[in-house]
């Protein structure tokens, strides 16, 4: 025997033990749903986790169970984070702004044993109970409400739970391979597909992006995480925040530029992070009162491209760092982070910026490459475009319920995005192969759309395509062949969507054309329309912005 040293697995019952030990009164502010904010620490977090998963063990549920979700970034929602996973079951977020149906399609697809709602969801689940078989209980996060439990029988309360549980109850032992949080992305086609997440990967992940060149989250921060804890664990941060026993604020539903600024402003945020389309609102918050949120020094934009004159404005106004990431619900989700180099500082401003605006190069832990459609791999020298795999460990290897690889031969896994690296890891994302829109960060699936416009007596053929738009980086864009001799008009297909999509995924604009330009196989060559009708959202408010400057002709 040479020696050895401790094994202990990696998993989230320590990671919350640890932060509850030795950052017990630091404190985590929400804002609540019903309004008004709540102040807690993480001994307190700690504990209610402990009552939490050791109540749902005591009522019936197994290791590996699924426990779903639906709720925004604040204390209770937190406390699921740790608990449920700390007890050995599965922490299954689901994304509030998916409709109905695809809802029940996920709860059932992940067999949820119990869902945990924010009371104003209530009314979103109540019509789909009946649907949805694997469920035992519904829990509100809240109080015991008389008039609510009266409305949906057998409805069930967190602090009731958390009154049934013991705040000291051990851990049991889990496996670090074990599961502990499950996460739906829509972001493919078909129908939506389950990334199921390890202790291990969930462990490594956090301790792995939260270096200084990456998170850079340390005790004395206050974050805000913005993105929602529904999108890829809040992009890790509930835990990298506990691995450090950083200070949370977080902000609940009310996710405008004024509510924001009020919220870094009176809580002294330090660092944030959230998608572009969130930080344009603040700006334009900030612009409005003139105030300066000093306190607020660095936050991690990603989810979809950082436009690059936020970057400036964000620096030369206010003094915040914004940093580039880019990842994946598949990649956990950071796979890339954007930090420079020493020899970089020594470049003058606008190159240093044109490195800023890339998304960066990958932290220990993943690696990337770029291929062709032959599988080829190309060339890093930061101007050839290849399809970007990644691979580490905390990538996917296969969906939730699928026994096949969803990966290449070789063991990486392909994202859809095409990009171009560098040498030293740089990556720029330049085009996405996979067909779908992502607006204010959120994914839109352009089959659901254009199936809806086919079945419109008038429409002889349609593809949906991403326009860009300046504050939600993609809407949906309608190009449309008639039938012949059809007198349809742009606001008769528009008002076609009324009730068949959530409100926010109805297309912007219809474009009507003679024909699709059809490639070889015979689907429609997207890339040819979006070259050019790609842009009309944009002219048209550049054109209104133009309008609005411009003084008026009587
Ligand atoms: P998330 O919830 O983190 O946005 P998704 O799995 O929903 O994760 O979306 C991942 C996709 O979003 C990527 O494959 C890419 O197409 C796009 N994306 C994410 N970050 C960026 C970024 N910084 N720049 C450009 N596109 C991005």
């Amino acid at each position: 025997m040479l020696g050895r040293m401790m094994h202990q697995p990696l998993s989230v019952g320590s990671l919350i033990d640890h932060a509850a030990r030795y950052h017990a009164d630091t404190e985590i502010v929400s804002a609540l749903t019903e309004g008004g904010f709540e102040r807690t620490t993480w001994g307190e977090v700690g504990a209610n986790a402990r009552r939490i998963g050791s109540a749902l063990r005591a009522r019936g549920l197994e290791p590996g169970d699924r426990v779903g979700t639906l709720a925004w970034n604040n204390r209770r929602h937190l406390e699921l984070y740790f608990g449920v996973p700390g007890a050995g079951m599965v922490c299954h977020t689901l994304n509030p702004r998916l409709s109905p149906e695809q809802l029940a399609y996920i709860i059932n697809h992940a067999s949820d044993r119990m869902l945990f709602v924010e009371r104003t969801f209530v009314p979103l689940i109540a019509p789909l109970r009946d649907q949805l078989s694997s469920l035992r209980g519904i829990v509100v996060l809240g109080p015991r409400d008389e008039a609510l439990a009266a409305e949906l029988p057998g409805l069930l309360f967190h602090d009731e739970l958390l009154a049934e549980g013991d705040p000291s109850a051990p851990w049991p032992a889990v496996e670090e391979t074990s599961p502990s949080s499950l996460c739906y992305t829509s972001g493919t086609t078909g129908n939506p597909k389950g990334v199921l997440y390890s202790h291990r990967s969930t462990l490594l992940h956090a301790m792995s992006v939260n270096n200084r060149d990456g998170l850079g989250i340390g005790a004395a921060d206050s974050v805000m995480p913005v993105v929602p804890m529904f999108h890829v664990n809040a992009w890790g941060i509930p835990y990298a925040a506990a691995a450090v026993g950083a200070r949370l604020v977080m902000p609940g539903p009310r996710l405008d530029g004024q509510s924001l600024a009020r919220l870094i402003i009176d809580e002294r945020v330090t660092m944030a992070a959230g998608v572009p389309t969130i930080w344009l609102g603040l700006l334009d918050a900030l612009e409005a009162s003139g105030e300066r949120p000093e306190s607020f020094k660095r936050s991690i934009v990603g989810g979809s491209a950082l436009p690059p004159s936020m970057r400036a404005v964000f620096r030369d106004r206010y003094g915040v760092e914004l940093i580039h990431a880019w990842g994946m619900t598949e990649t956990s989700p950071l796979g890339t982070l954007n930090a420079p180099k020493a020899r970089h500082l020594a470049l003058p401003f606008e190159q240093q910026d044109e490195i800023g605006t890339g998304q960066g190069r990958p932290p220990y832990g993943v690696e990337l490459r770029i291929v062709d459609a032959e599988g080829h791999v190309l060339p890093t020298d930061g101007e050839t475009e290849g399809e970007l795999q990644i691979r580490g460990h905390w990538v996917l290897d296969s969906y939730f319920g699928q026994e096949k690889p969803a990966t290449t031969w070789d063991g990486w896994f392909d994202t859809g995005d095409i990009a171009t690296l560098d040498p030293d890891g740089y990556m720029v994302i330049r085009d996405r192969s996979k067909d779908i829109i992502k607006s204010g960060g959120e994914w839109i699936s352009t089959v659901d759309l254009e199936n809806i416009a086919i079945s419109h007596p008038k429409v002889a053929n349609a593809a949906a395509i991403a326009a860009r738009h300046p504050r939600w980086d993609e809407r949906p864009v309608i190009c449309a062949q008639k039938r012949p001799q059809s007198d349809l008009t742009e606001d008769e297909l528009l008002e076609w969507y009324e009730g068949k999509v959530p409100r926010w995924q109805r297309p912007d604009r219809v474009i009507f054309v003679e024909t699709l330009p059809l490639g070889p196989t015979g689907k429609v060559v997207k890339a040819r329309l979006r070259e050019v009708h790609g842009n009309v959202l944009w002219d048209d408010a550049m054109a209104e912005m133009q309008a609005a400057r411009d003084p008026q002709e009587d």
